[in-house]
C-alpha cells in the first residue's frame, strides 16, 4: 500500500500563508488551507476602499478560486482557536452556518495569522476609532467618512461642521500618511458636489508620536512627504501623543505635557500593531518567548522551538539568528511572502531528507504613496520621490494584485480617476459589506 501524503494545514490565507501554499501545491504533500474569511485581502489597497477609490471585490480574491486547479490544495472556512503541539491537531470554530469540522491533524503546520492594530491598552478607543486592517474595518472608515461630509451639508452650527469636516488620522506610517494624502484628495475630487459648505474647509490633521513621517524611510524622504502632505492640506503634528479618543474629540498630548482636545467626529487608527493571538498561543504551548508586540520568537529557520514540525511566519514573528540576536523583520508584504516561500521550501527539503536552512530576507526597497502623483521610494539605496516614486508604487502595486481581473479593473478605476478626479465607489453602504 501506497504510504499516506504527508498533511501540511496552513493557517491564513493572507501574504504569507498563500504564498506558501501556492508553493506547496507543486509538492507531493496533501495541503488544507484555513482561514476565517473566504479571501485573500490585499492590505495594501485597503485604504482606497476606505476613500471610496476601489471597491471592495477589486482587493480581494476567494482563495477557493486561487487553488481551483490545485488538486492537492483543500480550502477550509474556520476560526483557529486552538493549536494541541502533542497530538499535531488544530481545534477550529465555525465562522458561518457551515457544517465546520471541530479540529484538522497534520503532519507539518504553517501558522501565518499575521497582525492587528492595538491601542496602547485603551481598547475603548477603537469603537470611535476604526482601523484598516480588516475589509469590516475599511468599509466601516468609508461609512464615517462620507457620512461626516453629508452631515456636514445638512448642519447649520458652524462649529458642528468644523468638527464634522475634521478627519485626525493617528500615526505616521505609510498607512497613515495615505489615508491623510486620500482624505484631502476626496475633499478636493467633491469640488462643487456640496451646497451649503466648501469642500476645501476639510482639516486633516496626521499625529504622530515620533519626530518624523514614514520612520522607515531616510529622514529626507520623511522631510520630502511631509512637504508634499502640507501642500496637499494636512496639518502634521510631531512629537505629539494620542491621549484619549471619544465620540466626539481626540486629545493629544506635546512633549512637555501640554494637552489640547480636538474636535472630530472622525477618527483613523494607523498606530502600532500586536501579533495576532495565534501567537501567544504558539508560544504558551511550546515555552517559546514572546515580545512585547506579542510576536512568538522562531528558530532561524522559522520552525518553533522544540517543534521543527510547527512554522510560524509573517507580521505574527520575530525570528532568532544563529548568533542568538532576535531580530524582528518589517511588518510588510514582501517579508511575509518571503517567508512563506521558505516554510514551503523547508517541507520539501525535509521529505528530500535534507536539512532545513535558515531564512534570509532579500530587502528590496520600501514604498509609500501620499496623493495622486506623490510618493516616495527607497530602492537599495536610490531615493526617488513624486511622480517617478508614484509610477513605481503603481506598477509594483498592480503585479503583486492577486487576479488577472483584479489587476484590469483597478488599472482601469485608476486611470479613470487620474484623468476625471471621480470615485467609483462613494458610497455609503449601511450594511458593513459591499
Ligand atoms: C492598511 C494596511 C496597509 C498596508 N500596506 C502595506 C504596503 O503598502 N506594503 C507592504 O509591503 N505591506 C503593507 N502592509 C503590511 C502587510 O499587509 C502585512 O505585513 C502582511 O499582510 C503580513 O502578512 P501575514 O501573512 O503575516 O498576515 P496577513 O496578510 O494579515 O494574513 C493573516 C491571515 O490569517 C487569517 N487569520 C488570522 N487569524 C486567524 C485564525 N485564528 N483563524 C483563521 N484564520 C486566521 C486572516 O483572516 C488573514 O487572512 C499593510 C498593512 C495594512 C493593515
Amino acid at each position: 500500500m501506497a504510504d499516506a501524503p504527508h498533511r501540511v494545514v496552513v493557517v491564513g490565507g493572507g501574504f504569507g500563508g498563500l504564498q506558501a501554499t501556492l508553493k506547496l501545491a507543486k509538492l507531493p504533500v496533501e495541503v488544507t488551507l484555513v482561514d476565517r474569511r473566504n479571501f485573500h485581502l490585499f492590505q495594501p489597497l485597503a485604504y482606497q476602499v476606505a476613500t471610496g477609490a476601489l471597491s471592495p471585490a477589486e482587493i480581494c480574491y476567494p482563495l477557493r478560486r486561487i487553488f481551483r486547479r490545485k488538486r492537492n490544495v483543500r480550502v477550509v472556512l474556520g476560526d483557529v482557536d486552538d493549536i494541541d503541539l502533542a497530538a499535531k491537531r488544530i481545534g477550529l470554530q465555525p465562522v458561518s452556518e457551515a457544517d465546520t469540522p471541530d479540529h484538522l491533524d497534520y503532519d507539518t503546520l504553517i501558522v501565518s495569522g499575521g497582525s492587528h492594530y492595538s491601542y496602547f491598552g485603551h481598547d475603548e478607543w477603537q469603537e470611535h476609532a476604526a482601523e484598516l486592517k480588516s475589509l469590516e474595518g475599511a468599509l466601516t472608515l468609508r461609512r464615517r467618512i462620507l457620512t461626516a461630509f453629508e452631515a456636514a451639508e445638512l448642519d447649520v452650527h458652524p462649529e458642528h461642521r468644523r468638527e464634522q469636516l475634521t478627519f485626525v488620522v493617528v500615526g505616521a506610517g505609510p498607512t497613515g500618511v495615505e489615508m491623510a494624502g486620500q482624505i484631502a484628495e476626496i475633499a478636493h475630487d467633491m469640488q462643487g458636489d456640496f451646497r451649503s459648505f466648501d469642500p476645501a474647509e476639510t482639516r486633516i490633521v496626521l499625529v504622530e508620536a515620533l519626530d518624523r513621517v514614514l520612520t522607515g524611510f531616510p529622514p529626507s524622504l520623511s522631510a520630502k512627504a511631509k512637504r508634499s502632505l502640507e501642500s496637499l492640506g494636512v496639518t502634521v503634528r510631531l512629537n505629539e501623543s494620542v491621549v484619549d479618543v471619544e465620540e466626539r474629540s481626540v486629545t493629544v498630548e506635546r512633549a512637555g505635557g501640554e494637552r489640547e482636545r480636538i474636535p472630530t467626529r472622525t477618527v483613523i487608527w494607523a498606530a502600532g500593531v500586536v501579533a495576532s493571538s495565534l501567537a501567544p498561543l504558539l508560544a504558551d504551548r511550546s515555552g517559546a518567548e514572546t515580545d512585547k508586540a506579542q510576536r512568538v520568537t522562531v528558530e532561524p529557520d522559522m520552525t518553533l522551538p522544540g517543534h521543527p514540525e510547527v512554522i510560524a511566519i509573517g507580521d505574527m514573528v520575530s525570528v532568532r539568528q544563529k548568533d542568538g540576536e532576535v531580530v524582528v523583520f518589517p511588518g510588510v508584504a514582501p517579508v511575509a511572502m518571503q517567508q512563506g516561500r521558505h516554510a514551503a521550501r523547508v517541507v520539501g527539503d525535509r521529505l528530500q531528507g535534507r536539512e532545513a536552512k535558515p531564512f534570509h530576507y532579500v530587502d528590496k526597497g520600501n514604498l509609500a504613496t501620499i496623493g495622486r502623483a506623490r510618493a516616495v521610494a527607497d530602492i537599495k539605496g536610490l531615493r526617488l520621490s513624486g511622480f517617478i516614486a508614484w509610477w513605481t508604487w503603481l506598477g509594483v502595486h498592480l503585479f503583486y494584485l492577486i487576479g488577472f481581473q483584479n489587476r484590469v479593473l483597478v488599472l482601469i478605476r485608476w486611470a479613470f480617476s487620474f484623468l476625471s478626479h471621480g470615485r467609483g465607489a462613494r458610497l455609503i453602504a449601511h450594511e458593513e459589506t459591499g
